[in-house]
Parts: structure tokens; sequence; C-alpha cells
């Protein structure tokens, strides 16, 4: 297999401090080299040794390819006319899931992987090089198991989210439909999910239902983690952490408590922009948790119901402007705190030996993500080694 530089980088982010200065590992004027796929040299282009191929990206950024740690991909059907009420004036609650769930048990295999496919392609154009995705539409056992075996075509990461909301037919007996969750489900699911995942919030599950589903998760060795403090506080953080989620998503509505919980514990907050920008809610503030020392992420949400993005620099944008981030704080948690969010040290930096997973940027440095909102700075989205856009 050749070897391939990249050089006339004029301004890479390794993600890793020992390669560069700061947290970003920033290198000016720098190549890389790619072997079979992976990293295998790093520095300034002025000692780049002789490779098999070499391609000049003349000055532009190149950064980690963004690793979105929370998506929910397998759906059908729209919800704008739902996202217009919204912004007329209705609230957002967890209800409005089940419409989803009505569309998606109609749908053929081949729609929800069309669907999904068009996605796909949106997060890579995007520069999202490894995504993960939940079921949590079907919410019966025949469309949890559809969903994760069509989710296993395109990532690694899938997620069992049967606890997404309790479904219209057990809504009399919420109880039963968590017996189902943790048992035939769960047995029909396991061999298509790594991670297991629980909606924790008024109007879905409450947090001894988490705590019960996450630990039948991992009896049959899923992993956990959890959507938690969306709308409001509660024990969602407390759950996480008991249970050693790899993360816990939203945490829009944090106590001091919940703070100190997640900066002693392993378990990332991945706070998710997009959501909070298409519900019109309160954004979560990511200055506490990081001046706490947590570790944070941030993800799309990509779902018809209350994010309907892909775009990972979009919630970059928001993340600076709304949640107190510096517009390095924002880059980092998009790539390796993704990549924290699903336990991965692969990917999310281009230190040796990671995937040579990354993007070249049509702008001088990273800082253009959050200081040029809504523009698409992407030139090309490089995966495994091979180009894979233009
Ligand atoms: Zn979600």
């Amino acid at each position: 297999m050749s070897t391939v530089a990249i050089t006339d980088i004029g301004s890479l982010v390794t993600n890793d401090p020992n390669v560069g200065h700061g947290a970003l590992g920033l290198l000016e004027d720098a190549a890389l080299v790619i072997d079979e796929g992976v990293i295998s040299w790093v520095g300034h282009k002025s000692q780049l040794q002789a490779t098999d191929e070499l391609i000049s990206v003349e000055g532009r950024t190149v950064l980690p390819g963004f690793v979105d740690s929370h998506a929910h991909l397998m759906f059908a059907g729209d919800r704008a006319a739902e996202f217009e009420s919204r912004m007329n004036g209705q609230t957002y609650s967890a209800g409005g899931i089940r419409s989803t769930v009505a569309a998606t048990r109609q749908a053929s295999d081949v729609q929800l992987l069309e669907n999904l496919t068009r996605l796909q392609a949106e997060m890579l154009a995007g520069g999202i090089t490894t995504f993960e995705t939940k079921s949590g539409y079907g919410l019966d056992v025949e469309t949890e198991v559809r969903s994760l075996r069509l989710a296993n075509q395109a990532t690694s990461e899938v997620t069992y989210l049967g606890a997404h909301v309790v479904p219209a037919e057990y809504s009399s007996n919420p109880d039963a439909y968590v017996d189902l969750v943790c048992s035939q489900m769960l047995s029909a699911v396991t061999p298509h999910a790594k991670w297991i995942d629980v909606f924790c919030e008024q109007g879905a599950f409450d947090p001894d239902q988490a705590r019960h589903i996450l630990t039948a998760g991992k009896a049959v060795g899923l992993q956990p983690r959890i959507h938690a403090n969306q709308l409001h506080a509660g024990n969602g953080i407390q759950v996480a952490v008991d249970c050693d989620a790899a993360s816990a998503d939203h945490c829009t509505h944090l106590t001091d408590h919940d703070i100190d919980l997640l900066a002693g514990s392993k378990t990332v907050a991945t706070l998710l922009p997009g959501a909070e920008f298409s519900t019109r809610s309160p954004y979560p503030n990511a200055r506490r948790l990081i001046d706490a020392g947590a570790t944070v992420a941030i993800a799309t949400d990509c779902n018809p119901g209350s994010s309907y993005t892909t775009s990972m620099a979009f919630c970059i944008a928001v993340a600076v402007r709304e949640m107190g981030m510096t517009p390095a704080e924002a880059v980092l948690s998009a790539t390796v705190g993704g990549a924290k969010a699903l336990r991965r040290n692969d990917v999310g930096h281009l230190g040796l030996g990671a995937r040579a997973d990354f993007s070249v940027l049509n702008a001088p440095s990273y800082i253009h993500l959050s200081y040029r909102p809504g523009v698409n700075l992407i030139d090309q989205v490089w995966q495994g080694g091979q180009r894979s856009t233009k």
C-alpha cells in the first residue's frame, strides 16, 4: 500500500498537545503522512520525507473529522409542521416522538435505509467522519430490531433506544413497556447494538426506570449512555454516573451537584446545541462544565423532531455564541470530545496511529468555523485515508 503526504497545511489541528501547541496541538506550515489509512507522521512540512503521493492543500486548514456521538437517523417522515407550530408559539414536549414512530413502523427497509444514507451523506459532506445512531422510533420488537440491523450497515456505533418514549399502545401501562424493553426486546436487539440509551425525562422515563433499563442492558453486554436533564433538572446525571455511562446527553438543566458528579467521573457531558436552537429553549452553560473539569462533547442530535441538522459546523457556531465555549473548546468538543463520548481513541485526533479522518477547510484557521456561521467551509473530507468528496 502506498503512502500519501498532505502538505502545505497552513494550520493543522491535531488535538495532540505532544505534537503541537495548546490543547488543539496546533502546527503551522505542517504536513502529515497517511499509511494504510492511519496517520504515520505529522510535522513541519520542511521535514517531510519522500512519499508515493504528494497532495498540497495550498495553505488551508486541516482538522480531525468531526465525531458525532448523538444522532437519531433511523426514522421515516417529517415534522416540519410541528416545527412551524412551535416557532408560532407552542412549547416542545417529549410526546411528538410518537408521530415519527407511526411513520417509521410503516416504512420499508428500503425507505429507512435511503433516509439513513441521505443523512449520512450530508454528515460526511459536512466533515463528520464518525457518527452514532440510535433506534427509538420503532418501539416494538420488530421495528427496533429492523432499525438497528439497518444502522449497522452505516456505522459501528449503534444504540438501542427502545426507551425513547412509552408507545401509545402502552400509555395506560408504562411499567409493562419497561418490562418489554428489558426482556424480549432487549434479547432481540442485543446482537445488533453496542450501546443502550434511555430518554430520562418527565413524560418519558423516570430515573428509577432509566437505572433499571441501563442495568439490564449492561447485564447483556451493552454499554450505557443516557438522555438526561434536557427539559428539567432531575436525577438523570446521578444515574449516568452510577451506571458508568459513556455520556450524559443534553445536560441543559444541571445543579452544582450534577456538575461535580460529571467532573468526578468518566461520563462525558454531551451538549446538543441544535436541540435548544430548534425548540427555542435556554441553552446549557458549557462554561460551568468546562471550568469544573468535566469532559464536554458537542453532537448534532440529528432527529426529525427537535434538531433536524446534520451540520456540526452549525453546532460549533451555536455552542460558541450561546453556550460560552471558546472557538477552540468547541472544536475540541466536536472531535476528541465526541470520541471520548464513544470511548474511542482512534478518532477525534490526528496524532500518530489515528485513523486518517480529517477535513480540509477553505479558511486560514479553525476559528472560522464559528467566525463564519452558516458558510460551508469544508473543501475536502478524508476518511480512513481516502478522499471522499468533490
Ligand atoms: Zn437524542
